[in-house]
């Protein structure tokens, strides 16, 4: 501990009077009434205007164990860091968590949820810091920084500003006053006491009790820059002040688990549980090994990629779920579950190790969801997605939703035979874009027995049931000695163009005749 500074120099130092004293933060900010074992997380997001799928994976950890415990789930923006447009990169980010299905339950008292709104707050924690002799204003100019840095690695030191590189530490108030008047804006650092040869303990939700060896360095709380603070100094301000109970963040951040520590003891306040997260992998398609998922290399690293083919979003929350939690999926298929927001989420259970997301088992996970979904939700989301995402061609092919409703209505009545071939609802359309006429495309290659085309128009008829209908297919094979399956296989690639469809009397009954006659004339010729 050092010198405390007097207030006048602590506005001095910070640039305006702190808005508030710690006391006055407590009774804004009260510890939130909520039932006993009721998680507070927050997924805190800087706006980049890219969100990545380990975001969504960590937003689903936090949302998950929130509304299991009956808590609270929050969303932060942190903005402190970033010179983008911020309104239209945060708008990406709560629109993929609602197309995902997870919403904040941010609230006028604890807010507000931007960092760069909550300069007031950091700056009242930062002057009492300073005035308790644990935090000191830093002249070092970068240049100044960067030839410690470069001296420290020379002589094969950790770089870093602590002990006696920390030039500032025992500034006196003289010295300070004398930069201040010289136009100098400080930044204002941690006065650190920990020794690394010292470890210390604290218990990770996901890894169980940890130790990890003390902090020394003087961090920067607030930077002299735009006196904004630095993430680890907004976390502790802010994960206290919106009574956060569990942090959710990437396994990044375990190596600065002490310094946190550190700091929640300094204020004396209490420390959140964490839970560090392994990183989403997958298997790189060229040296087959094991790789985190990358924002250049992997279109799906983009969670707006999910959106934007039609991936149904209940299958990517149910396989990132299975990764989650690994009996999610024995629990499902067994019925005991319906979706993955009634299967409990332990925090133990989280992998610890890089997980693999491989998109062959997440088209697993859609063909599933969506063979099990009922013609009209199927057709709604289909619809939907088209409306936001779909090309012209798809638009138009969601205009006439009864004809839409009937086309994907193909073997759904028979649960044993439901087709699981849907994986997307982009692919959903491509499967069955043969029955619209501007989408239809005549097979040119397939060498037709055009006298089965001519004879079953002779005798075909739309109101036959399916059993006269395929009596008159045997019919006109007799009649021209060749197979049924034959006069069946002519007719199918005339009406649809493809070799390998569904049933083909339903087919038939829901393009109508007239539909019918006219593919199937177009190939007599
Ligand atoms: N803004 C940080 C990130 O995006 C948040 C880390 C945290 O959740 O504490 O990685």
């Amino acid at each position: 501990m050092r010198n405390g500074l007097k207030p006048d120099l602590i506005e001095r130092v910070l640039g305006a009077k702190p808005k508030y004293t710690l006391d006055e933060l407590e009774a804004k900010y009260p510890p939130r009434q909520l039932q006993d074992g009721a998680f507070v997380t927050r997924f805190a997001p800087s706006p980049t205007g890219y969100m990545h799928l380990g975001g969504l994976y960590s937003a689903l950890i936090d949302y998950k164990l929130a509304k299991q415990s009956g808590g609270l789930f929050l969303l932060r923006i942190e903005d402190t860091d970033t010179k983008r447009e911020i309104k239209e990169a945060v708008d990406i980010i709560i629109n993929s968590l609602a197309e995902f299905g997870i919403k904040n339950d941010n609230d006028d008292i604890y807010g507000p949820y931007y960092q760069s709104q909550r300069k007031d707050i950091y700056h009242s924690v930062a002057a009492d810091l300073l005035a308790r002799g644990l935090a000191y204003p830093c002249f070092l100019t970068q240049e100044e920084m960067d030839a410690i840095r470069e001296k420290q690695k020379l002589n094969g030191l950790a770089t870093g500003i602590y002990g006696e590189y920390a030039r500032d530490r025992d500034i006196s108030e003289e010295e300070i006053i004398k930069h201040l008047d010289n136009g100098e804006t400080p930044s204002i650092r941690l006065y650190s006491t920990g020794n690394p040869d010292v470890r210390i303990f604290c218990k990770d939700a996901v890894r169980g009790s940890i130790s990890v060896p003390e902090n020394n360095e003087d961090i920067v709380l607030i930077k002299s820059t735009d006196r904004l603070p630095t993430y680890h100094f907004a976390h502790l301000c802010d994960d206290h002040f919106m009574r956060v109970t569990h942090v959710v963040r990437g396994e990044e951040y375990f190596g600065t688990v002490a310094l946190h520590i550190q700091m929640f003891r300094m204020m004396g306040w209490t420390l959140p549980s964490y839970i560090h997260t392994a990183t989403l992998d997958k298997i790189d398609d060229e040296t087959g090994k094991q790789r985190k998922l990358s924002k250049r290399k992997d279109p799906e690293a983009n969670v707006e990629f999910f959106l934007q083919e039609g991936w149904p979003t209940e299958s990517v929350i149910d396989y990132l779920g299975n990764i989650l939690a690994s009996g999610y999926e024995d629990a499902k298929m067994k019925g005991q579950v319906k979706s993955f927001w009634d299967y409990e989420l332990r925090p133990k259970k989280i992998p610890m190790s890089g997980s693999l997301f491989d998109m062959k088992k997440l088209e697993w996970w859609a063909k599933e969801y969506i063979a099990k979904l009922p013609v009209d939700e199927l057709v709604g989301d289909v619809v939907n997605w088209a409306k936001k995402y779909g090309n012209d061609d798809n638009r138009k092919q969601v205009l006439n939703v009864d004809y839409l409703t009937s086309v994907l209505s193909i073997e759904r009545d028979n649960p044993k035979r439901i087709r699981k071939d849907f994986i997307t609802w982009q692919q959903t359309l491509q499967e069955v874009s043969y029955f619209w006429d501007f989408l239809f495309m005549p097979n040119k290659e397939y060498q037709y027995n055009t006298d089965t085309l001519r004879e079953f128009l002779n005798t075909f008829d739309i109101n036959d049931d399916k059993d006269t209908w395929w009596n008159k297919i045997v019919a006109v094979a007799t009649k021209l000695g060749v197979k049924n399956g034959d006069v069946a296989m002519n007719l199918r690639v005339a009406v649809t163009g493809r070799t390998n469809t569904p049933d083909l009397y339903s087919i038939m009954q829901v393009m109508g005749e007239n539909r019918v006659r006219m593919r199937v004339e177009g190939e007599i010729k």
